[in-house]
């Protein structure tokens, strides 16, 4: 196992950080950075900037319009976007939906669907979750017959991301009853703008609008936007989860938390000192700092499993359960640095045209939200408690 980067991996870091520096819109970079809102706009910018380079697919084959990059490639890619300042590649459409239409579509739906999704043409949520089927998510109950050329589904999809942006949903749905609940399920591509959809907002602790409710009622789909076989969802499924898994050790994320709680410290005062300056808070950075940069090796290690072909086991579940528990500390230690400062719940204060009076400096007043927005990191993707059903099966064969 070789965990040095070649040159040509060294290189290519290079030519990513100057791409990043150049290409990447200011005013977008300066909310990423200073960790507010980003707007569907500032992904569709980013995503078609990339495109352009021909970096739109980082984990794609060549063939469908991807890099072709290798498991290194990819992580270095990642890492310079994130340092840079760029917003994360939204997984929906890229690392879900994206990977099981060119590896299990028919011709015309890779040929309809993927280059609109390197272009960032169409927004796709995943219609998974459903009240009642979450972690147990073959007990799912939308029901889809087949009448005629068509589907009619009907059923209640939750926590669905993005959905009030969404033109596309992936959807699970029931086609049959009587089997094995993994075995009467079926993956559909649905127009998000049929008659009969509704979406409804969920407003999540930290103030913000990410996650919705969808209901579908007689909701008409044409058969030819089944995926695969009807009634094998259930492989194409978990083929998805993997990918989302994958994406999910927030590296990034983590250091961009870091690089803000560092300068955050360097601002903020205590008993008329720089932060930065008591022992006892550099002594909490400096041990998350080396809890993080394990965290780094442990995904190298993994990388370098990857590229050598050797079979990976529960690394994509440790590595989501210690990035989630990685995120949520910086996010309470950025808090804790800017007290009383950290304004979770007033949108009027977060937006940017707001003139009236405000409580503590620019910097801090997204980290109240920050801190409640990386709880979620630990329940999607598959909770942490599931991933570490997970690690006990593989690892210590319970
Ligand atoms: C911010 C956010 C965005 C999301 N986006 C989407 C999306 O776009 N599309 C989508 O389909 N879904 C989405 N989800 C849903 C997410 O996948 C589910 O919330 C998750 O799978 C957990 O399901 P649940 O909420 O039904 O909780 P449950 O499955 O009911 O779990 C409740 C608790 O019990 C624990 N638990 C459950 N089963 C076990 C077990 N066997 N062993 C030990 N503990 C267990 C869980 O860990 C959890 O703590 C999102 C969720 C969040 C928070």
């Amino acid at each position: 196992m070789n965990l040095k980067p070649t040159s040509e991996e060294t290189a290519f870091r290079t030519e990513v950080r100057d791409f990043v520096r150049t290409n990447l819109a200011a005013d977008i970079c300066e909310r990423v950075v200073g960790l507010r809102r980003v707007g569907r706009d500032d992904y569709v910018r980013w995503q078609r900037t990339l495109n352009e380079r021909g970096w739109a697919a980082p984990g794609w084959p060549v063939e469908h319009g991807g890099t072709g990059w290798d498991a290194a490639r990819r992580v270095i890619f990642e890492e310079e976007c994130f340092a840079g300042g760029a917003p994360r590649q939204m997984p929906f459409g890229l690392s879900m939906v994206g990977p099981v239409i060119y590896t299990f579509g028919t011709p015309q739906q890779k040929q309809r669907y993927l280059p609109r999704i390197l272009r960032s043409e169409d927004w796709w949520c995943q219609g998974y979750s459903e009240p009642g089927a979450g972690s147990d998510l073959a007990s799912l109950k939308t029901r889809a017959e087949r009448v005629g050329n068509k589907y009619v589904v009907n059923g209640q999809k939750i926590w669905t991301s993005f959905a009030q942006w969404a033109n596309l949903m992936f959807c699970l749905v029931r086609t049959a009853v009587d089997v094995k609940a993994q075995e009467g399920i079926s993956f559909l591509l649905i127009d998000m703008n049929s008659p009969g959809i509704t979406v409804r907002p969920i407003k999540t602790l930290d103030g913000s609008h990410d996650v919705n409710e969808v209901f579908l009622e007689n909701v008409e789909v044409p058969v030819e936007n089944l995926v695969g076989e009807q009634n094998k969802g259930w492989t194409y499924a978990k083929f998805l989860l993997v990918h989302e898994r994958s994406n999910i050790a927030g590296i990034g994320m983590c250091k961009r938390l870091l690089t803000r709680l560092k300068d955050v410290a360097l601002r903020e005062t205590s008993r008329g000192r720089p932060l930065i300056e008591s022992s006892r808070f550099r002594e909490r950075i400096a041990r998350i700092e080396i809890e993080l940069l394990a965290h780094e090796w442990s995904l190298l290690r993994l990388v370098s499993a990857e590229n050598e072909g050797r079979p990976v086991g529960a690394e994509a579940s440790v590595l989501k359960v210690r990035g989630s528990e990685l995120q949520g500390d910086l996010a309470r230690l950025l808090m804790d640095a800017v007290g009383p400062g950290a304004i979770p719940y007033s949108e009027e204060l977060l937006a940017t045209e707001y003139a009236g009076p405000r409580p503590g400096p620019d910097y801090a007043e997204p980290l109240g939200g920050v801190y409640f927005d990386m709880r979620k990191v630990a329940i999607y993707g598959g909770t942490n408690e599931v991933q570490k059903n997970i690690i006990a099966k593989i690892v210590l064969g319970l």
